[in-house]
C-alpha cells in the first residue's frame, strides 16, 4: 500500500484540528474494478485499483468521491482527540471541562463543571479512559443485567471495548459487548443499547417482534435511537 495523496477536507469538522486526510492505493490483482474504503481504525481512505491504474485516472477517482470522503471522515471522527487539560468530556451527556492537578496519587472526579483529574500530565488520558471505561462496565453491567431479569433470559459475560463501528454486540451464547464511548452520551442511550442487547437474547433479529420486546422494557427506545444515529459520531471525537 503507498500513500497517494493528502486530500484538504473542505468542511472542518467541529472540536477537530485535522484539515487533510491520507488516501493510500492498494494494488489489486485480477479485477478490473477500483473500491474505495475508508479505515475507521486508521482514518483514512484506502483505494484499491487494478495494476495498470494511471496516477491521473486515480486523481480524477478521488476528487469525483470527495464528497464520500467529507462525509465518512465526518462520520468516523477525525484524527483522535486525547483527553488533556481544557478538553470538554461529555461524560453521561453532560459537558464538562477537564482540569488538572499534577501530582503522583490519581484522582478522577467529575465535579461541578469540572472533570477534575489528579494525575502525572503525561498519563491523564490513560487515567482518564481507564475510568471512563470502568463507569461504562458498571452502567452497562447494571442494565444489562436488570433488562436480562425482566425479560426472562440469561446474559453470560458482559464487556466494554474500543468498537469501532458498532455501539454493541450479542453473540448467540449470550456474550454481551458494549462500546465505552456509550458512557459519554446521555444516560437513556447506554440503557437502549443495553436494552437493544439483551433483546436479541430473546430474537437474533430486528423483526417486529424483536422491537416489541425492546420497547417493552426500554418504552422511549426511539428518542435514544434516534438521538445516536445524529450525535453518535461525535462520540468517536476520542479514539
Ligand atoms: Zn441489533
Amino acid at each position: 500500500m503507498i500513500l497517494f495523496a493528502e486530500i484538504p477536507l473542505a468542511n472542518k469538522i467541529p472540536g477537530q484540528t485535522q484539515v487533510s486526510v491520507s488516501v493510500y492505493v492498494r494494488e489489486r490483482k485480477g479485477s478490473a474494478r477500483i473500491t474505495m474504503s475508508f479505515s475507521t481504525k486508521d482514518r483514512h481512505v484506502v483505494v484499491s485499483a487494478p495494476k495498470r491504474t494511471t496516477k491521473t485516472f486515480l486523481r480524477e477517482f478521488i476528487t469525483k468521491h470527495q464528497g464520500w470522503i467529507e462525509k465518512q471522515v465526518a462520520k468516523h471522527g477525525a484524527v483522535a482527540k486525547e483527553f488533556a487539560p481544557g478538553v470538554i468530556v461529555p461524560y453521561r451527556g453532560r459537558p464538562y471541562a477537564l482540569a488538572h492537578e499534577e501530582s503522583n496519587k490519581v484522582l478522577v472526579k467529575p465535579d461541578g463543571d469540572l472533570f477534575f483529574v489528579r494525575a502525572a500530565l503525561t498519563r491523564i488520558d490513560t487515567h482518564v479512559r481507564r475510568w471512563l471505561l470502568k463507569q461504562a462496565m458498571d452502567d452497562c453491567t447494571i442494565a444489562s443485567l436488570q433488562f436480562a431479569k425482566a425479560l426472562n433470559v440469561t446474559v453470560a459475560k458482559v464487556s466494554v471495548k474500543a468498537m469501532h463501528t458498532r455501539w454493541g454486540s450479542c453473540s448467540s451464547a449470550g456474550n454481551l459487548n458494549y462500546n465505552w464511548r456509550l458512557i459519554l452520551a446521555p444516560e437513556e442511550v447506554l440503557t437502549y443499547v443495553c436494552a437493544h442487547e439483551v433483546a436479541h437474547r430473546v430474537h437474533m433479529n430486528h423483526s417486529k417482534a424483536f422491537w416489541d420486546t425492546v420497547a417493552k422494557v426500554c418504552p422511549n427506545y426511539e428518542k435514544a435511537r434516534a438521538w445516536l444515529k445524529k450525535n453518535g459520531s461525535s462520540l468517536y471525537a476520542f479514539g
